[in-house]
């Protein structure tokens, strides 16, 4: 197979070996965890040795974990349910699957650096309406860290509930729902090295959570209904568990090679100074479509993020990256995600395919602007 150098982990990682060990090895358990008989009872226990293992992985209580079917599910879930007879309010980074569950809803907007203006969402809630508020942890485009803790006093302050979409920053910074002090967090397994197909939304003891999604058989504690794929629970917990071992200094370092080698090419950090995921970094070269970036870097087997057409096959320009107010650049940015097994090797490959491509399309490539797009 054609050797890939694979740096475009905020879209998927690679599967971890545990996870698929994990995997394999709960396929080979027959039972419905919601069986009465021995065999349901295995599977149970599959099922609830991961889900202790999740939750207290994110500082939540097994009770109060609900298995989803990923990340956009999850935050399906807490809008739907946390989301009854109080005003929406998100911020204006905010993945799709928020922004999708969440059409009618206020949004905040973000300094150029790409972080939630307080002082705005302050002023919003000071209303005293009922809300809920959506804010993610790390932005998937920039890997810029929202001041999330400082999101919740306010919300604590004002009585609203606040929402965490923690998808990207889970395994990539520490995360513990009980240290943000918000009402739930979203998380999703193939983004931090498990398997496809599976998440969680994580609730605080004092959520208010008013209604299940998916009725079905009353799985989840009521919460989420239909049988879950034990086995991608246990990939799932498998994963989370080796994340919080990675070492996370040295994926910021060669993050910051990456990035260094790409200045000196004449790229644009967007969203740096601030805090970011380790892992990330996104890079705009002014006057080259961001299209044009990712086929150039694919053809030099550089796998990264942004291009021409999203899932639906349309055309259209970041949101995030319009709303920091990048302009032009806007649509001259690409996103490399380092995953869990990058390696030294990896970013030397990414250094000289980056330059041959920079001064190859500086030298005069058609920039038709098709615009980033990120999942
Ligand atoms: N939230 C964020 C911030 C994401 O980046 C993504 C996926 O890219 C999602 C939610 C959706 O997660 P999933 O792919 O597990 O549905």
């Amino acid at each position: 197979m054609m050797e890939v150098c694979y740096l475009d982990a905020n879209a998927t990682q690679p599967l971890r070996p545990v996870a698929r060990d994990a995997v394999l090895a709960a396929f080979t358990v027959t039972g419905n965890p919601s069986s009465v008989h021995a065999a349901g009872r295995a599977a149970r226990r599959v099922m609830e040795d991961a889900r202790e293992v999740i939750a207290s992985g994110f500082g939540g209580r097994a009770q109060d974990l609900i298995m989803t079917s990923g990340g956009t599910e999850a935050d399906a879930l807490a809008i739907h349910a946390l989301g009854r007879g109080r005003r929406l309010i998100v911020s204006a980074i905010e993945h799709d699957a928020i922004r999708s569950a969440a059409e009618d809803a206020v949004v905040v907007p973000v300094d150029q650096s790409g972080i939630v203006d307080l002082d705005a969402l302050a002023l919003l809630l000071a209303d005293g309406v009922p809300s809920l508020v959506c804010l993610m942890l790390a932005n998937n485009e920039t890997g810029v860290i929202q001041p999330v803790e400082q999101a919740a006093a306010l919300c604590r302050q004002y009585s609203a509930v606040l929402h965490v979409d923690a998808v990207q920053a889970a395994g990539r910074i520490p995360v513990k729902l009980d240290r943000l002090n918000a009402h739930s967090l979203a998380i999703s397994s193939h983004k931090l090295g498990g398997p496809a197909g599976v998440g969680a939304l994580l609730l605080a003891p004092d959520a208010p959570f008013a209604a299940a999604l998916i009725g079905g058989g009353g799985q989840e504690r009521g919460r989420r209904g239909g049988t879950p794929t034990v086995a991608l629970v246990a990939g799932f917990a498998a994963a989370a568990q080796e994340a919080a071992t990675d070492d996370l200094m040295a994926v910021a370092a060669l993050r910051d090679r990456a990035e260094r080698a790409a200045v000196g090419c004449g790229a644009v950090v967007c969203g740096d100074p601030v805090q970011r995921l380790p892992n990330t970094t996104c890079l705009a070269l002014p006057g080259v479509a961001a299209g044009v970036q990712v086929i150039a870097l694919d053809l030099e087997k550089i796998a990264v993020s942004a291009g021409a057409a999203c899932s639906s096959g349309k055309v259209r320009t970041s949101h995030v990256l319009q709303a920091m107010g990048l302009g032009a650049l806007a649509g001259q940015a690409i996103r490399v995600s380092l995953p869990w097994n990058v390696t030294t090797a990896d970013i030397n490959t990414f250094a000289a395919g980056y330059a041959r491509v920079a001064a190859r399309l500086a030298a005069g490539t058609p920039t038709e602007n098709h615009g980033p797009t990120f999942r």
